[in-house]
């Protein structure tokens, strides 16, 4: 059987390996659930995550926030009694990369022990992707994806979760929103509720059969945006080391320098947004937003994920270029209606600002003091002027309220207590108040 025994050690040197037990993991408060589909453009949200695992606990999610999860929070960035109810604001705080979903995901990921959590969020992209308005408030859902998971749970997706995504890039349809369809006098009393994503909240119908959609094929363009950030939730778990700043600002760059000859005023134009907010991105004033960033790689023909990577490639786009326009710009006023506005602050009563004047003409002050330097001039002297006059008069308004108060109350034999000055104005009184410095100069000088 054995032919070859020189595998086998010799009598001389004869030893022993040592044994290596395999290691039982850390205990943990919470079950080690895995999020479904790490690594691929159908991630799962930590949202959905989070009301998986407290249906894996039999409690409801909201239970599972308030009893435990607000414990562990409590001091750490972000935390604000907000996040320990279950509000509508709550897929924002578990979503949308900023300082509450990195706690919360901490958080999570200690008392799972499941490492890979922060994929289910956007926190890899924080600091290269804008958050504001990446994250949408009403929940949405692809109907067929709901439908068509038989052996496998349903689960709700992070792709669902961004705002600028309205299709589903599986299916090509258009997403509906998670609102349940049927009439009150079915909806499901509270105890007997389901808090899981997939089942209707109030009538507990599975897959949200209760609305009754009609399917919507999606545009072409709204599938390729769909493609391109699915594709970005498929390279989260290695965005630490494709992604960062620097390679976004250099991707912008080169991507700049290869479509127009590095005039960024045009590739901003044909997508549509403000010169000065792709050179704020270009210059790290700020990071870009999404959907904005989406515009940018449709009308050039660049993938997303190859921008982000600092390395610009071509991908096949929808023909869509001609239909995006430019935004009107802003009915911005004109140079004789800027001067007349400001001859007119000059004579102004009560004076007004020159902040106020560029307010009503949608300009900003720089804007205008830079334009007419000597007619601002004059502006900002006249109302800093009134700003002065003002405050004497209202100090010296307070200090006769003072006198008057001050001599009602020693009138009825009442001391000249803080107590009795708050009583007398029916308000406490605070120590910055300036009718309490007031009072206060007046009885030191006596
Ligand atoms: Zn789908
Ligand atoms: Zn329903």
């Amino acid at each position: 059987m054995l032919e070859n025994f020189d595998i086998f050690d010799g009598d001389a040197d004869v030893y022993f390996d040592p044994l290596v037990m395999p290691r039982l993991r850390p205990a943990t408060i919470l079950y080690d659930l895995e999020p479904i589909g790490v690594g691929t453009g159908a991630c799962e949200s930590l949202r959905g995550y989070f009301d998986r695992l407290a249906d894996s606990h039999r409690v409801n999610p909201t239970a599972l926030i308030e009893d435990v999860i607000a414990q562990h929070l409590r001091g750490l960035p972000g935390y604000s009694i907000r996040i320990t109810t279950r509000s509508k604001q709550l897929s924002r705080h578990f979503i949308s990369g900023g300082a509450s979903t990195e706690s919360i995901t901490k958080v999570l990921v200690k008392l799972t022990g499941v490492q890979e959590l922060d994929s289910c969020t956007m926190l890899p992209t924080r600091g290269i992707i804008g958050t504001r308005g990446l994250i949408r408030s009403r929940s949405c859902h692809c109907p067929l994806c709901f439908q068509a998971v038989k052996s496998k749970p349903r689960y709700a997706q992070l792709l669902w979760e961004v705002e600028c995504v309205t299709a589903c890039p599986i299916h090509n349809i258009k997403f509906v929103e998670s609102v349940c369809g049927a009439e009150r006098s079915v909806y499901t009393h509270k105890p007997q509720k389901k808090l899981l994503s997939g089942v209707c909240s109030k009538c507990g119908s599975i897959g949200y059969c209760c609305r009754n959609d009609t399917v919507t094929t999606a545009s072409s363009v709204e599938i390729w945006k769909a493609q391109q950030v699915a594709e970005l939730i498929l390279h989260l778990p290695k965005a630490a080391t494709i992604f960062s700043q620097e390679r976004t600002i250099y991707g912008l760059k080169e991507l700049v320098t290869k479509s127009t000859n590095g005039v960024s005023a045009i590739v901003a134009n044909n997508a549509g947004i403000y010169k000065s907010v792709l050179w704020g991105w270009m210059n790290g004033r700020f990071p870009p937003n999404l959907p904005q960033l989406l515009d940018i790689c449709l009308s050039t023909g660049v993938s997303l994920v190859s921008v982000l990577k600092g390395e610009p490639s071509e991908c096949e786009c929808p023909r869509q270029i001609s239909i995006i326009r430019a935004k009107p710009r802003k009915d911005r006023a004109s140079y004789e209606e800027r001067e007349s506005a400001l001859r007119q602050a000059l004579s102004a009563t009560p004076s007004i600002s020159i902040a106020a004047v560029a307010r009503k003409l949608k300009l900003h002050r720089t804007t205008l003091i830079g334009q007419f330097p000597e007619l601002a001039t004059r502006i900002i002297k006249r109302f800093s002027e009134f700003r002065k006059e003002s405050s004497v008069n209202r100090r010296q308004h307070d200090l006769e309220v003072a006198g008057a108060m001050i001599k009602k109350l020693r009138d009825a034999g009442v001391p000249c207590t803080h107590r009795n000055f708050s009583k007398l104005t029916n308000q406490y009184l605070l120590p910055e108040t300036s009718l309490w410095v007031a009072l206060r100069k007046l009885l030191s000088e006596e």
